[in-house]
């Protein structure tokens, strides 16, 4: 079996058809003629750029506006005037048209290949797709012709470019894999819009596999099955017919709002780590984000984020969202998740340790670069801000009165930011479950991090096996602790949202409608699942449900009776 990175869910099962590299070799000739080989070069780009048009229009038709924009963004390249302006100073220099081309290409590859920056490093591959493209016309070499591949194909590729993604007709193409390429690149984001299963980034995966030969391909779980016996056939045909069956029925559930089977409207917003999810969120139909990890910003780095770095990141999240709600939840280091340059100390419990907002509100410096950032790019979008792990009320005083001291700063200056920004808590703790009367006066909104309460209700560490039995969502205990945190808000006029996993879970969904939450924020391939969850249930039968789990004394029992109504 191959291991990659599953990129498009879905199971595909068909032939292998290798996309063979040309090579792309040639020998640097000295040019005498310099008008006839600009020429050349000029009818290259001509030609380039037909090629490119017609297939824009083909995806137009099979993927949308938005990917035939990415094939037009191929001749606003080669247009470029002062790359034109470039290789044809070269030619005039004596060099032939390939290697002019092919060294202003490397240049542009090379600068914006060396950024941190997602959408420039994009740009390097269309230049490098756009080089290979001009190359191939200049030195007569003919492309495979994936329009032409015959029903049940799998492409096979070290990088399936967007040129060669273009050709692709989804009637004939049931998976593609590749050596190179992640979750984010032209072609993975294209095999999700054309809905083909595909797992990149296979290592060596061109010596593997072999034209012809069957394969299965797992978007999924990133697992591609060579020559598949017969009960391997079965076991994923199957699957496949019913991930189908399942699509087509959430399908239904897209561009919908989420709404009970009584009307009632619910908000359904997503979980992120890095503002590039943003893009993810609204791809699988979020309706913003209700949890935004910051520390994985911290977490990818070997130093602290200066405060235009973080500001950067913000920005670009809350662009990205145009309007729809951004909760950005301040850094929630200690615990499991350790940053190595940030010198946390060793603690025998870490978990009930020097963490999250207790750090941050103990490292100032640190904690008020973040609020500046966030508050400066509260201007480009609809902000809030969200504390973790809060405990006590004075912590939430302590932040929101930093949060106020930076705003007169950033008045003093002349900085625009949202004046009337929201500022929220994470209940995760027992403790802020049992005040959660008290901290909803002063809170502009809850969120619920399950993840974290059943642990500290239960007091059970997620991590250890020998005390898993004990860390369940459904244990009365944490069921009393969530009702009574929705219950407190909803007196105090303040939504409740939750963004522990247990939001996503069938079994919870009715007691949550019953409790009265207002936002579920999820990981964004559950939004069509929840959506339809949300719209199976009324109030009404929601409290029956909720009633008789209330009365129940065990987690076994809760699990075993509703089992029976979902
Ligand atoms: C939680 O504890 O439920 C939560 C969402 O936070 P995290 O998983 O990041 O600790
Ligand atoms: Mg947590």
């Amino acid at each position: 079996m191959l291991k990659g990175t599953g990129v498009s869910d879905g199971i595909g099962i068909g032939r292998v058809l290798v996309i063979e590299e040309h090579s792309l070799e040639y020998t640097p000739k000295a040019i005498t003629d310099k008008k006839a080989e600009t020429e050349r070069f000029n009818d290259a780009v001509k030609i380039f750029c037909k090629n490119t048009e017609k297939q824009a229009d083909s995806l137009r038709i099979s993927a949308g506006e938005k990917e035939a924009e990415i094939m037009l963004g191929h001749i606003s390249i080669v247009k470029d005037p002062y790359l034109t302006g470039e290789v044809e100073k070269l030619i005039n220099d004596g060099q032939c048209a390939e290697s002019a081309f092919e060294n202003i290409c490397d240049m542009f590859i090379s600068i914006f290949s060396s950024t941190d920056d997602e959408l420039t490093k994009q740009r390097a591959a269309d230049v490098r797709d756009v080089k290979t493209g001009i190359l191939k016309i200049l030195l007569g070499i003919d492309d495979i012709d994936i329009s032409e591949a015959p029903k049940g194909t799998v492409l096979a590729a070290k990088e399936l470019t967007p040129s060669m993604a273009a050709g692709i007709n989804k009637e004939n193409i049931v998976g593609i894999i590749t050596e190179t390429g992640g979750t984010t690149s032209h072609s993975a984001i294209l095999a999700r819009v054309l809905e083909i299963p595909a797992v990149m980034s296979i290592p060596d995966l061109l010596k593997l596999v072999q034209n012809g030969n069957t394969v299965i391909v797992d978007g999924s779980s990133g697992e591609v099955l060579e020559s598949p016996d017969n009960a391997q056939l079965e076991r994923y045909t199957e699957k496949q017919e019913q991930l189908l069956r399942e699509r087509r029925e959430l399908e239904n559930f897209r561009g919908k709002v989420t709404v009970s089977a009584d009307g009632e409207r619910y908000e359904l917003v997503c979980n992120i780590g890095k503002p590039e999810d943003a893009a993810k969120a609204l791809e699988f139909d979020g309706e913003g984000v209700g949890l935004f990890r910051t520390e994985f910003l911290f977490m990818d780095k070997t130093s602290l984020p200066s405060e235009d770095e973080q500001f950067r990141e913000y920005k670009k999240a809350a662009l990205i969202l145009k309007g729809k709600p951004l909760i950005i939840r301040t850094l929630d280091i200690g615990g499991d998740k350790e940053i190595p340059y940030m010198g946390l100390k060793k603690e025998d419990n870490p978990f009930m340790g020097f963490r999250a907002i207790r750090y941050c509100l103990k490292n100032r410096e640190i904690f008020k670069t973040q609020l500046r950032a966030i508050l400066r790019a509260s201007s480009f979008g609809n902000i809030s801000i969200m504390f973790p792990l809060i405990t006590c009320i004075e912590e939430l005083r302590e932040g929101t009165a930093l949060i106020e001291e930076i705003k007169s700063e950033l008045r003093t200056e002349g900085t625009e930011f949202d004046e009337n920004i929201r500022v929220g808590i994470m209940v995760e703790t027992a403790s802020a479950a049992v005040i959660a009367d008290i901290l909803a006066k002063e809170a502009d909104f809850f969120s619920i991090g399950t993840n974290d309460l059943t642990g500290y209700t239960m007091s059970c560490d997620r991590g250890n096996s020998d005390v898993s039995y004990l860390y369940s969502v459904l244990q009365p205990s944490v069921l009393r602790m969530i009702k009574r945190i929705i219950e407190c808000a909803r007196e105090n006029n303040i939504p409740v949202g939750m963004c522990g996993e247990a939001a996503a879970d069938p079994m919870m969904i009715p007691l949550l409608i019953s409790f009265g939450l207002t936002e579920f924020s999820v990981s964004a391939p559950s939004v069509l699942k929840v959506r339809k969850c949300i719209s199976g249930w009324t109030k009404q039968k929601a409290d029956e449900a909720a009633k008789k789990v209330m009365s129940l004394d065990t987690r076994q029992s809760v699990y075993d009776y509703l089992k029976t109504v979902i």
